[in-house]
């Protein structure tokens, strides 16, 4: 952890960040920062929102699509005529997926509201057959964890589909990782349309059911119609001042390391929350701020030219930028320009971020930087694990553990009773476990799925 290394103090829960190889980080000279849920906390209220504005649109979307589908029925009326056969066919699939994919009913605006016990980051989608799950980093099925709209599936349900407790990797391409802090209001979202589809029985295609509402989540992504929202009450969905993170930063500068942050966010959203944060000055604490960068793509895209962001005038500049200049604003660029203007080795550079293909993977694979994942949900986990109680069940648990293998390798009978007691109490510790960790409201509890998807791609942490 940074800063313990720095103030050689005790790492608590709320400092960890996950990494599967060590990283001195004295011999780090630049580090870099993205912005969201690295640097800038958001509370709940933010998934709620999301819902809400996903939700509402959809239903909008749907309205706008009932008149086209009345335009396409005209327009088909129209092919009739000339007899044209690739409109046939596009107008029927327009038709097709618009009436059949995109009609969300105003009922689902009263039904569906956001539950924050539901998901997690993590999750996987089955696009083929519309099931929420959690795998491990083994990719074994969790049991008592996927759930079909908001029921949960049972395991007998889940090896009449599936087979298996398993999920081969060729069975990958049909699954969606559910792995930004969108997900929770997406995945929610999925669950809950397919839930009003199946009791209103609604038939529906799962794949195009989550393309609907991804679709959706980019739109007011893209469209910064979100931003805008949270920009409109900061206290609600921003999580306080941080006095730490401004101390913290200034230490790094002390200790004479190049700071930067990096994000895709637009400048006006990330100064806004930033100088709530941290006040005014922010810009001081950074040798290079790099707004709308479009990762991952800045990671790998070649020659993209950084462009300085006049703050005052709210303008990007036309000419290319030679140098950074401190407490300025550059917009675009890439890492290969970066690399060369910062003249920093990629294994001195350590990038800090929370998406796991936005900020981890390239930049390892690219430059060779230290990656460093932001996974808040380790904090409760981890205050879990610190306790008495759990730490005796689980070393006892090992224990039982290592006495059943010896015991596996010497017994010749292994139908031996003492074996079966082994087991059961293995069993029975092992559940005591999952309870300590989990929540009767929460069907996804603890929160390490997406510690396991991390696990799931070594290679960029
Ligand atoms: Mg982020």
């Amino acid at each position: 952890m940074i800063r313990s290394l720095f103030d050689e103090n005790r790492t608590s829960k709320s400092d960890v960040f996950a990494t599967t190889r060590e990283i001195n980080v004295k011999e780090m000279e630049a580090i870099g920062f993205d912005y969201d849920y690295t640097l800038a906390n958001y509370s709940p209220e933010i998934q709620v929102l999301i819902y809400n504005m996903v939700r509402d649109h959809q239903i909008q979307l749907s309205s706008i699509l009932i008149s086209l589908v009345g335009l396409i029925c005209s327009a088909w009326f129209v092919k009739e005529r000339i007899g044209s056969q690739e409109l046939t066919l596009s107008l029927f699939k327009a038709r097709d997926y618009m009436v059949n994919s995109l009609k969300y009913p105003q009922e689902f605006l009263q039904w569906a509201t956001y539950d924050p016990n539901f998901a997690i980051r993590g999750l996987y989608y089955d696009t083929a057959k519309g099931n929420i799950m959690k795998l491990d980093y083994l990719n074994n099925l969790q049991p008592d964890s996927m759930y079909f709209g908001k029921k949960a599936l049972t395991k007998q349900q889940i090896i009449k589909q599936y087979g298996t407790l398993h999920v081969s990797t060729s069975y990958f391409p049909t699954l969606r990782a559910m792995i930004d802090n969108f997900s929770l209001p997406e995945t929610c979202l999925i669950s809950d349309a397919i839930e009003f589809f199946v009791q209103n029985k609604i038939s529906f295609d799962p794949a195009s059911v989550g393309a609907d509402i991804t679709k959706a989540i980019r739109f007011i992504h893209t469209t910064l119609s979100l931003h805008n929202e949270v920009l409109k009450d900061l206290p609600r969905y921003m999580r306080g001042q941080r006095p730490r993170l401004s101390e913290f930063l200034h230490k790094l500068n002390r200790k004479q390391r190049k700071l930067f942050l990096l994000t895709n966010s637009p400048y006006y959203f990330v100064d806004a929350g930033m100088t709530y944060m941290l006040g005014k000055e922010w810009r001081d604490l950074f040798d290079v701020v790099i707004t709308s960068a479009d990762k991952p793509s800045w990671f790998t895209g070649v020659g993209r030219p950084f462009r300085r962001y006049h703050v005052e005038s709210q303008q990007i500049a036309w000419d290319r930028v030679a140098a950074f200049e401190r407490s300025q604003v550059y917009v675009g660029g890439s890492m290969d320009q970066f690399t060369k203007m910062i003249k920093v080795n990629g294994w001195q550079t350590l990038y800090l971020g929370d998406h796991i293909f936005s900020d981890l993977r390239e930049p390892s694979r690219t430059q060779g930087w230290r990656t460093g994942a932001i996974v808040s949900e380790l904090e409760k986990e981890i205050e879990i694990q610190k306790t008495l109680d759990y730490n005796d069940t689980l070393v006892e648990m090992m224990k039982l553990q290592d006495l059943r293998n010896k015991l596996d390798m010497l017994a010749k009978d292994k139908e031996a009773t003492c074996l079966f007691d082994i087991k059961a109490d293995i069993k029975r510790l092992r559940h005591s476990l999952k309870v300590m960790t989990s929540s009767p409201s929460h069907p996804y509890a603890p929160m390490s799925a997406c510690l396991s998807l991390i696990l799931m791609f070594p290679d960029p942490l």
